[in-house]
Order: structure tokens, then sequence, then C-alpha cells
């Protein structure tokens, strides 16, 4: 059975997608630590991150920066920077998570989750969209 990730990648379920390439998707965290968490996943499904091939997990994490750097712009007087996790326990599709932050609190998984309506996950994700260079 495919996971949730890859549904989302053959748009079997809705997400709101901030970039995407050949081999790379990433898309809002439906349940965010924060305003503009992203998950970044590599397309070809795997569960453990560090059981990807060199070149699959180099480019992941490339992308990454690629995705960060416009959620940096986005997010702009917001917060300071994007944190970065790998936890993997939920979902078994290997994912970064990015997580912009101000404090290291920002990036507690174990904090309540924030709510967002449709409309702003929305225009979050367009938002960030504007600045991915890919
Ligand atoms: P982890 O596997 O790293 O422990 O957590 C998985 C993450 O995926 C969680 O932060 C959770 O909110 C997110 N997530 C789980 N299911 C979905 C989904 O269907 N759509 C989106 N956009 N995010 C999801």
């Amino acid at each position: 059975m495919s996971s949730i990730f890859t549904k989302i990648v053959n748009r079997e379920i809705p997400a709101y997608i901030v970039a995407e390439d050949e081999n790379y998707l990433a898309f809002l965290d439906i349940n965010p630590l924060a305003k503009a968490h992203t998950l970044v996943i590599p397309k070809k499904e795997v569960d453990y991150i560090f059981d990807l091939d060199d070149e699959s997990l180099a480019g992941l994490w490339i992308f990454a920066k690629k995705v960060a750097k416009a959620i940096d712009k986005y997010m702009e007087g917001e917060a300071i920077r994007t944190g970065v996790a790998v936890v993997g326990l939920e979902v078994p599709h290997a994912h970064i998570h990015l997580v912009p932050i101000k404090n290291i609190t920002d990036i507690d998984f174990t904090r309540p989750k924030l709510k967002f309506s449709y409309e702003e996950l929305q225009n979050i994700a367009e938002g960030i969209k504007k600045f991915v260079v890919l």
C-alpha cells in the first residue's frame, strides 16, 4: 500500500504544495508546529531517510535548502531562520521537516500543533512558492 505521502505525490489526496521537481516534493505539514512548517520528501517511497541511496539523499537536502531559503524570505521578520528535523516515527516515507523558528521551543515536537484555516494554508503555500528558485 502506498504511503500517505506517495498519495500526495500522485495527487490522490490534496496538499498545499510549495515546490516540486522531478524527484522531490515540498508541501505544508497538515499539523504544523509553526507557520510555514514544511515537509520535503523524495518522490521515491523509502521509509527511513538513511536508506536512501547517496544521490537521492544529497538531492533531497539540496532541494530542502532551496525550499528553506524560500521559507526564510517568506517568514522574514517572523522567524530568525529555518530549523530542520528528521523524525519519521509517524509516516513511513522519508521526509525532512523545515520549521521556521525564533527559539528552541518552536521546534519542540511535543508541543501542541497550530491550527490554520484552509485559506490561510493556501496563502502560506502561495507565499512560499513565490520565493522558490529551483
Ligand atoms: P514524523 O513521521 O516525522 O514523525 O511526522 C510526520 C509529519 O507528517 C507530522 O508532522 C504530520 O503532521 C505530517 N502529516 C501526517 N499526515 C499528513 C498528511 O496527510 N498531509 C500532510 N500535509 N502532512 C501530514
